[in-house]
Formats: C-alpha cells, sequence, structure tokens
C-alpha cells in the first residue's frame, strides 16, 4: 500500500517560485511514489476573502493550470476543489472541539497572519478556526506526509495534536501520523527582499510570468543600497540575486566566487541580474509552454477538476464515516 500526501494552495492568486520551491517541487517528484491528493483550498481562502468571492474563484482554475504547468500529473494525482467536498467541513466541526481557543492563539502562523492582515479585533471565527479546517484536510485523507513551506509547520504539529486528541477521547487509531516535508527552500524571499514572497505581498516571480514580466521584476530586485560604483565593496547578505542565485543555481562553486568578487568590488549588479535571469527564464519557459498549452482546452482542465473532486470526496466520506462510527454517532 502507498503512503499518502495531502497538500495544497490557496487559489488567492497565481502560484509563484515560492511555491514551487517550497512545495510543487517534491509534489510533483513523489507523485509516482505517493498516492497524492491535490487540494485547491478555495473555502480556507473565502475565510478571509470572503468579501470578494469571485476572486478565489477566478483563481481555482489558474492555480489547477499551475499545477499541471510544473508537472503535477492528473494520472498520478488527483487535484481536487475543498468547498465541493462537504465532509471536510463536516470532519471540521466535529474536530474544533478537541482545540482550545487559547491553543489556536498561540499558533505562530496564524498570529502572524492576524498581525500581517491588520485583523485585531476583527478576527472573523472562520478566519480564526482555519487550522482546524486544515487538520481536517489532512486527516479526511489520513495523510502521512504533507509537502509545504516553512510556514506551514505549526499547522502540521496542531493536525497531529488533534488527531491524538481523537484517538485518545474516542479509543481508535484511525489517523496516521503526519510529518511536514519543507522544500529546497521553506521560505523564499520575494524580490523586494522581504521575508517571504507571497501572494498578498506583490513581491512574487509567477510561474506564468511572461519574458518580459519576468525581465522587469528581476531588474527591480532588492541589491545593496551602498554599492553604488561598480568598484564599491558590497554586502551579500539580503541581496536578493544572490539569494535567488543560492536557491536556484546549479553551480555553487561560481557563486561563491562571484560573492567574493562582489564583497571585494569591482562586480556590478547588472551581471548578477543578468545571470540570475537566465537561470528562471530557463526554469520557468517550459512551465510557461505547458500553461499555454493547457489553457488552450479549459474542458479538459475542468474535467480533471471534476473526475478529482469525486475520488477526493468518496476518500473524505469514508472517513467520516470512520469518524462518526468511532464517536457514535450513528442513528
Ligand atoms: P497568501 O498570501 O494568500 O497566504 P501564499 O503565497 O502564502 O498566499 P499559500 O497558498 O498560503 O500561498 O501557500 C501554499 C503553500 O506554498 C504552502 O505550503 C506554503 O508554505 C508554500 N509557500 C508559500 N509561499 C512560500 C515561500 N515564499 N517560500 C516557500 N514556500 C512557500
Ligand atoms: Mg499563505
Amino acid at each position: 500500500m502507498k503512503k499518502i500526501i495531502l497538500t495544497g494552495d490557496r487559489p488567492t492568486g497565481p502560484l509563484h517560485l515560492g511555491h514551487y520551491v517550497g512545495s510543487l517541487q517534491n509534489r510533483v517528484k513523489l507523485q509516482s511514489e505517493y498516492n497524492q491528493y491535490v487540494l485547491i483550498a478555495d473555502a480556507q481562502a473565502l475565510t478571509d476573502y470572503y468579501e470578494n468571492p469571485e476572486h478565489v474563484r477566478k483563481n481555482v482554475e489558474q492555480v489547477a493550470l499551475d499545477y499541471l504547468a510544473v508537472g503535477i500529473d492528473p494520472k498520478q494525482s488527483t487535484i481536487f476543489i475543498q468547498s465541493q467536498v462537504p465532509e471536510l467541513f463536516e470532519l471540521t466541526f466535529y474536530f474544533m472541539n478537541l482545540v482550545t481557543v487559547a491553543r489556536l492563539e498561540r499558533n505562530p502562523t496564524l498570529k502572524d497572519e492576524i498581525r500581517q492582515k491588520n485583523m485585531k479585533d476583527s478576527i472573523p471565527a472562520g478566519f480564526f478556526t482555519y487550522p482546524v479546517s486544515q487538520a481536517a484536510d489532512i486527516l479526511a485523507f489520513k495523510a502521512d506526509l504533507v509537502p509545504v513551506g516553512e510556514d506551514q509547520q505549526p499547522m502540521i504539529e496542531q493536525t497531529n495534536e488533534i488527531a491524538r486528541r481523537f484517538h485518545h477521547l474516542y479509543k481508535t487509531e484511525i489517523f496516521h501520523d503526519v510529518k511536514a516535508m519543507i522544500g529546497t527552500t521553506g521560505r523564499l524571499t520575494g524580490i523586494d527582499g522581504k521575508a517571504k514572497m507571497s501572494k498578498s505581498l506583490g513581491n512574487a516571480i509567477y510561474l506564468g510570468d511572461t519574458p518580459n514580466e519576468l525581465k522587469k521584476k528581476v531588474n527591480a530586485m532588492y541589491t545593496d543600497p551602498n554599492h553604488l560604483k561598480v568598484e564599491d565593496p558590497g554586502t551579500v547578505e539580503g541581496h536578493v540575486p544572490f539569494t535567488f542565485l543560492d536557491v536556484f543555481d546549479p553551480n555553487k562553486t561560481e557563486v561563491e566566487a562571484l560573492k567574493e568578487h562582489y564583497r571585494r568590488g569591482g562586480l556590478g549588479d547588472g551581471v548578477l541580474k543578468k545571470r540570475i535571469l537566465e537561470i528562471l527564464e530557463a526554469e520557468i519557459a517550459p512551465m510557461r509552454q505547458r500553461r499555454e498549452q493547457y489553457a488552450k482546452d479549459m474542458g479538459y482542465v475542468k474535467e480533471i477538476l471534476r473526475s478529482g473532486t469525486e475520488a477526493a470526496r468518496n476518500v473524505a466520506a469514508q472517513t467520516l464515516s470512520d469518524v462518526k462510527k468511532a464517536m457514535g454517532i450513528v442513528y
């Protein structure tokens, strides 16, 4: 029996390089070895986009296109839409009792997001409890592994706590111990040098960016503001082209030599931007091409989502039935 992967993304915008190195690469690599479910978390996206459901709706198909573009194979992976699997929300309701408000308040990712989104005293209850819904997504598939970026680690811990509590209370062992799998880069910085490339921070390079958009973004990358003349010695730390070379340039020896040169002085930012542009263009070009190919046949993409959702729903319904039996909610 193959082990199980559950992972996904919020359709709040198209996917970017952070998603790629944080999670998508692993999904492509592991899809033949695992039984993989990939969820488009539209209901979770609504917990902070509830005023603009159209935005979320539009992005569901965009995210599906991104999946296909990076090489998630619908024959090997099950791609599905969260809101169309109502069993997930039933599970969420039962799991909600197994988590305290205080525990949710301590969740570092949630805390960060509440601060970032400036929610303060107006946190929607739905947003506040989304970690429980995320746990339900993972447990509904009895997942063993969740390929995610670093910011999701606390969600996985929370999931395991809920599963353990469920097992303890209802004297059963239906869920598997869940592990997070962080990609080659758990937290890719944005082109502005800020801590995390993110759809909502406007600092992302999208997997579907045109060569022109990519070029503009590379040119806008944050460098060393004190490195005014080529001869000036420069600082490598926080220098975005270097951060990206560290992640994407296969020739680490050359990158180290370039860093030395930059620190010494005599190396211009233009040279580094040109190098990273070439590397990123080579990485993105085949994705862009595949994306365009699939975009010509949206009927096929919709069919992938429809059949994936149907398959996912069957699995979630089975788990829900196990859960209800364990709790004795059977009439
Ligand atoms: P939003 O700003 O709407 O929250 P996001 O860019 O953070 O969007 P999510 O859909 O929340 O994207 O995250 C999907 C997955 O991608 C998660 O596993 C997350 O950890 C990972 N991820 C997102 N951004 C990065 C990043 N910059 N580096 C590494 N992984 C990332
Ligand atoms: Mg996020």
